[in-house]
C-alpha cells in the first residue's frame, strides 16, 4: 500500500506534536507532505529541516529571519496545504475559528480530514457537513471524546443510539468555589489536572466552555439531537465517552490521556494500527475511575455554549468567537476569569440572532462578537 500523504496544520502546537509522534512511528504509512504554523517560524524552520516536507506555509506575513524563500507566506496557505494533489489526510490542529477556512477547502476537495479544530465543526457545522457532502470529504475527530464515540459506535453508526455521554476531567476549578474562580489567575487556570494542551483549550477546560464546543461538535458529527447528548465529570479522563444504546447497553472507549491515541484513530481508522509508542492503560495501577454531576452554576459557560448551540444559526459562531477574545483577554491580564461567561452571555444577547446562511456571513458575526468583547473590556 502505498503511504498516505498528510499536510498537517499547526504543525507546532500540541497536537502538532502528538501527530509527529505518530507519523514518525509509521513511514511505511504515512509521509509528511505540508506543514503550517501561525506565527512561530524558528519552530516551523527546525521542523521543515526535520521532516522536508514537499510544502512549508507560514500564515503571519511578518518579518522573520527563519522563514526560507521557497515557503508560501499568508492565510492563503492553509488552504494551499490542504488541497495539494499529493496530500490525502490533512490534519486540522489550528486552534480557532481560523481553521474553517481549511476544513471546508480540504472537504470540497475530497479530502480525509482528521479535524482536532473542533471550532470548524462549531462556527460551521451546516456548511463543513454541505461541504463534504459536496466534495466527497470525510470527517474523523481526533478530541479525543468525539474519537472514543466513533470507536463505541463503529461499525454501525449512530442509529441505535439513546443518548452520548461525554466526559469532562473538571479541569483545575472542578472543586472550587464560585467566589474563588471568579478571581482566578492566568497560572491556576493553565495547571490542568490531566492533559497538557495549547493554552486557549487549557483555558476553555478551565471554565468548561471545551465541553460546550465539544457538545455541538458531537451533535454536528453524529447527528445526534442536543436533548440526547449529557455531559458527566470524570476527573480520572480514562473514560473518553460513552454511547448508550436504544437496548439500554453502554459503551466505553478507555485509555490513558494521551492525544496520540485519538490522533493514530484518525489517521488509521476504520483500522487500528499496531503502536508500540502510545501509552498502554493499566487498570490496577490506573485505580478507581469515579463520575459526578457538573456544577452547572459555578461552570456557566457549559450551558451558554450549549444553549447557543440549540439556538442555531450565528449563535455558536459568536459564543466561539466572543469566547476566544476573552480567554485571549484573559490570557492577557485583560480579563478576570469570572468575566469571561459575562461578556460571552452579553454577546450572545447582543448578536446570536446574526445573519448565518454563507460562511461571509459567519465570518462577520464571528468578528462583530470579536469587536463587541473588545469594547466591553
Ligand atoms: P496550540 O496552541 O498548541 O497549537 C495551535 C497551532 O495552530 C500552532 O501550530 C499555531 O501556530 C497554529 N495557529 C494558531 N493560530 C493560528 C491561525 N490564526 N492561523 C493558522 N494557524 C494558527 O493548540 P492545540 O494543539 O492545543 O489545539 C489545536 C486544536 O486542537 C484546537 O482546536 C483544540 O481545541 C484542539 N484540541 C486540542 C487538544 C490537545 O490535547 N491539545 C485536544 C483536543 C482538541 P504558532 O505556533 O505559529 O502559533
Ligand atoms: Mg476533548
Amino acid at each position: 500500500m502505498r503511504p498516505q500523504g498528510v499536510a498537517l496544520l499547526g504543525a507546532t502546537g500540541s497536537i502538532g506534536a502528538s501527530t509527529l509522534a505518530v507519523i514518525g512511528r509509521h513511514p511505511e504509512r504515512f509521509v509528511l507532505r505540508a506543514i503550517t504554523a501561525h506565527s512561530s517560524a524558528p519552530a516551523l524552520a527546525s521542523l521543515a529541516a526535520r521532516w522536508a516536507p514537499a510544502f512549508v506555509g507560514l500564515v503571519s506575513t511578518a518579518p522573520t529571519a527563519s522563514a526560507q524563500a521557497e515557503w508560501t507566506r499568508g492565510p492563503e496557505a492553509l488552504i494551499a496545504a490542504a488541497t495539494r494533489a499529493d496530500v490525502d489526510v490533512v490534519v486540522n490542529a489550528v486552534v480557532g475559528a481560523a481553521g474553517l477556512d481549511a476544513t471546508l477547502a480540504a472537504l470540497r476537495a475530497g479530502k480525509r480530514v482528521a479535524l482536532a479544530n473542533k471550532e470548524s465543526l462549531v462556527v460551521g457545522g451546516a456548511l463543513v457537513l454541505e461541504a463534504a457532502r459536496a466534495g466527497g470529504g470525510t470527517i474523523i475527530p481526533v478530541d479525543s471524546e468525539h474519537s472514543a464515540i466513533l470507536q463505541c459506535l463503529h461499525p454501525r453508526g449512530a442509529a441505535a443510539v439513546r443518548r452520548l455521554i461525554i466526559t469532562a476531567s473538571g479541569g483545575p476549578f472542578r472543586q472550587w468555589e464560585s467566589a474563588r474562580i471568579a478571581t482566578a489567575t492566568r497560572e491556576d487556570a493553565l495547571k490542568h489536572p490531566t492533559w497538557s494542551m495549547g493554552a486557549k483549550i487549557t483555558v476553555d477546560s478551565a471554565s468548561l466552555a471545551n465541553k460546550a464546543l465539544e457538545v455541538i461538535e458531537a451533535h454536528h458529527l453524529f447527528g445526534v439531537p442536543y436533548d440526547r447528548i449529557e455531559v458527566v465529570v470524570h476527573p480520572q479522563s480514562v473514560v473518553h465517552s460513552m454511547v448508550e444504546f436504544h437496548d439500554g447497553s453502554v459503551v466505553a472507549q478507555l485509555g490513558v490521556p494521551s492525544m496520540e491515541l485519538p490522533v493514530l484513530y484518525a489517521l488509521s481508522h476504520p483500522e487500528r494500527l499496531a503502536d508500540a509508542g502510545v501509552p498502554r492503560y493499566d487498570p490496577v495501577a490506573s485505580g478507581a475511575l469515579t463520575f459526578e454531576a457538573v456544577r452547572r452554576r459555578e461552570f456557566p459557560m457549559l450551558d451558554l455554549g450549549i444553549s447557543a448551540g440549540r439556538r442555531g444559526g450565528a449563535a455558536p459562531a459568536v459564543f466561539n468567537a466572543a469566547n476566544e477574545a476573552a480567554v485571549a483577554a484573559f490570557l492577557t491580564g485583560r480579563c478576570a476569569f469570572g468575566r469571561i461567561a459575562e461578556v460571552v452571555g452579553a454577546a450572545l444577547d447582543r448578536l446570536g440572532d446574526a445573519p448565518h446562511a454563507t460562511r461571509d456571513a459567519l465570518m462577520a458575526a464571528d468578528a462583530a462578537a470579536r469587536t463587541f468583547v473588545e469594547e466591553q473590556l
